[in-house]
């Protein structure tokens, strides 16, 4: 039986049976709930709980405070209907999905290691691959508790291939799942696609791309839909990484190479023989592009520091409008 949750002063969706979370169930019926992981960890769809029982998910998740578990508080991702139920929170047109996320069962076309703990993975999904350069899409490793967030590095197709870089964490369950235990053929689920920092093909900016570690895969993804468009606007790509061997954008985009990419490689432990920048990428940001700030629509993925330093960067240092910025943390 289906549940109707109702947002007090707004809309209201059915939670049907089928459903995992509250979340997913709003973005699929159009509702645009605010989110942004949609894994637990940010904390951007959490909301009061007025009337009705829910259940968490992940009790623990570290998007909310024991404090604001303890005064009634969900998080969106993490929780689904027991009952008909009242919730409060703010939604805006913003958060409405573009591409209506779909679950469905993903094959394991192909997986082929890129450095030493990154992998590009081919999915093939049933239909077309519909998604905007940029977003993500919701994989469920096999022995893992709960979703991963990757975010898809190739461009919509009407093949159904699906398309990632992941990163081998040391210790992630999920992830390591992914590495080791998913043979090629084999079936997970797959949900998508998510998440806003997609590619505005609108705007008429120069675009930043700034990728730290995996987060290079929405990056590539945005350099391939911008550099392949009709006319081309440039793209100033920064690709962060540790050592020499941990980069591996520059072999992803020399196909691309042109008048209309300009590829920095930053390293911030690099060894002797590295001749080229050095440091963490984003001061590379501040230092290298020519124009100010403010004139460029900025992209970027990676871990949290590096989001924050760029956040600081170019929204309290240099005033850029935080229309012109898009990103991930990944969590
Ligand atoms: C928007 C976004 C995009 C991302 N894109 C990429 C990408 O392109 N490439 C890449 O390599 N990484 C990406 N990540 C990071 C990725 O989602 C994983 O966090 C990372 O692979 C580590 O996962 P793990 O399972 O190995 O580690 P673990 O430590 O086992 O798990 C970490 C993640 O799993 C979730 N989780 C843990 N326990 C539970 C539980 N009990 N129930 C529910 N959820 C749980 C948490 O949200 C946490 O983020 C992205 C993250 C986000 C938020």
């Amino acid at each position: 039986m289906a549940y109707r949750v109702q947002i007090e002063g707004g809309e209201g969706f059915a939670f049907p049976p089928e459903e995992d979370t509250l979340l997913r169930a709003a973005l699929r019926a159009g509702v645009g709930m605010p989110h942004e992981c949609s894994v637990g960890g940010c904390g951007a769809c959490r909301y009061d709980l007025l009337s009705g029982e829910m259940v968490r998910l992940w009790p623990e998740a570290p998007g909310l405070s024991e404090r604001e578990r303890k005064r009634g508080r969900f998080l969106a991702c993490q929780s689904r209907p027991l009952t008909d139920c009242a919730i409060k929170l703010r939604c805006t047109d913003e958060y409405r999905p573009v591409v209506p996320p779909r679950r469905r069962e993903a094959k394991l076309e192909a997986r082929r290691m890129l450095t030493a703990d990154m992998a590009e993975f081919t999915l093939r999904v049933p239909g077309a691959a519909a998604f905007l350069p940029g977003q993500y899409a919701l994989l469920y490793p096999p022995g893992a508790t709960g979703a991963r967030a990757y975010s898809m590095s190739n461009l919509p197709n009407e093949d159904g291939l699906w398309q990632f870089i992941i990163r081998r964490v040391p210790g992630g369950r999920g992830s390591n799942a992914l590495f080791d235990t998913l043979d090629l053929g084999a079936t997970l689920t797959f949900d998508g696609p998510y998440g806003h920092a997609y590619l505005r093909e609108e705007a008429p900016r120069e675009i930043v791309c700034v990728a730290g570690g995996s987060g290079l895969a929405p990056m590539l993804g945005i350099a391939r839909a911008a550099l392949g468009a009709p006319a081309p606007k440039q793209v100033h790509f920064f690709d962060g990484a540790r050592t020499a061997g941990d980069l591996c954008g520059g072999a992803l985009l020399a196909p691309l190479t042109g008048p209309h990419l300009n590829y920095l490689p930053v390293l911030s432990t690099p060894d002797a023989a590295w001749q080229g920048a050095t440091g963490f990428v984003h001061e590379a940001v501040a230092h290298t592009l020519p124009a100010p700030l403010m004139q460029y629509e900025f992209y970027f993925a990676g871990p949290p520091p590096m989001i924050e330093a760029l956040q600081t960067l170019l929204m309290v240092q240099h005033q850029v409008p935080y229309s012109q910025i898009h990103f991930d943390r990944f969590l």
